[in-house]
Parts: structure tokens; C-alpha cells; sequence
């Protein structure tokens, strides 16, 4: 996490992956998802900004969880809310 510069990034040590490759919040609902999110407070796994109900920014501002990863394959970065931070691990 060197490049972070949130003490929410730099206090994980080790990145929650998604337990299941969909939005908890639209499988209730039957909506459609763009990309995921794992808050990496609780490991819930949510929608993006792009997807028409943005469970994953819904859910920080909720519950004050600060730091999501990237749930898609291949992508290996982390986003505070609260500090607008950003960091590659
Ligand atoms: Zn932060
Ligand atoms: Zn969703
Ligand atoms: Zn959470």
C-alpha cells in the first residue's frame, strides 16, 4: 500500500476478496450490475458508480465503511470514500 495516502488503506494488511461474483443488493431487487465492489470493512459485495444503483457508494455513506476494493478480475486496487484515495496493491 505504498502509494496510499489514507490512513483507512494503509491500516488494511490484507485486501477481502468477493465471496460471491455479485451485487448482494440487486440479486434482492433483480437489478443489473455494471461492475463490484467488496467493502473491505464487512466484505459485503456491491455495485459500482457506473451501475444504475451504486449499492457499493450507497453502503459507505450508510454505514461510514471507508475503503472498497475492485471485485473484477484482473483489477487489484483500493478507493477511500472519505479521503477520494486511491491505491494499487
Ligand atoms: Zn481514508
Ligand atoms: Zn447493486
Ligand atoms: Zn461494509
Amino acid at each position: 500500500m505504498s502509494d496510499a495516502t489514507c490512513s483507512d488503506i494503509d491500516a488494511i494488511t490484507a485486501v477481502k476478496h468477493a465471496k460471491h461474483r455479485e451485487c448482494e443488493e440487486c440479486v434482492k431487487i433483480g437489478a443489473r450490475w455494471v461492475h463490484l465492489r467488496t467493502c473491505q470493512e464487512c466484505g459485503a459485495t456491491l455495485c459500482c458508480d457506473s451501475s444504475p444503483n451504486r449499492h457499493a457508494t450507497k453502503h459507505a455513506r450508510a454505514s461510514g465503511h471507508p475503503v472498497i476494493a475492485s471485485a473484477e478480475p484482473g483489477e487489484r486496487w483500493l478507493y477511500c470514500y472519505p479521503h477520494d484515495a486511491f491505491a494499487e496493491y
